[in-house]
């Protein structure tokens, strides 16, 4: 019997991969690394301004991680092994600022919504907002 030889299937191999753990390891880390670009571009489109919710930096992690260890133990390829390497530390701290500005938020005593740390006044009720509104220099400090 030939190979089979009709998408997906080429000379007989899924998509014409020679499919191993790693090679699942590896294209599971490529599906969720390019997935964090459709997290980002939905809470774009849902607020009309740029953002960059948590699960983005959850799902960079992730990627990054499933990648690397493909890096090392399947590829032992230094170029790719360093590229992925030290990226979770920008996505480690962009969580914990993100998780700290969630933690500062402030919220309106009429209607109980909750605004920027950095907000004086509610954006849905007017209500000034009791306190005093937090410089953005001193939100990283409190946690
Ligand atoms: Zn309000």
């Amino acid at each position: 019997m030939p190979p089979l030889d009709h998408f997906p299937w080429i000379n007989g191999k899924f998509l014409g991969i020679a499919w191993s753990v790693w090679k699942v390891v590896g294209w599971l880390g490529n599906a969720v690394f390019f997935s964090r670009f459709f997290v980002q571009w939905y809470a774009t489109e849902k607020r009309k301004q740029v953002m960059v919710p948590a699960l983005f930096w959850w799902l960079s992690i992730a990627g990054s991680l499933l990648l690397l260890a493909y890096a090392i133990f399947y590829k032992h390829d230094s170029v790719f092994i360093f590229a992925y390497a030290f990226t979770w530390i920008p996505y480690i701290r962009n969580l914990v600022i993100h998780h700290r500005h969630e933690k500062a938020q402030r919220p309106c005593a009429e209607c109980g919504l909750l605004s920027a740390p950095t907000a004086s006044y509610c954006s849905q009720c007017g209500v000034k907002l009791s306190g005093s509104a937090i410089a953005p220099e001193h939100i990283s400090r409190t946690s």
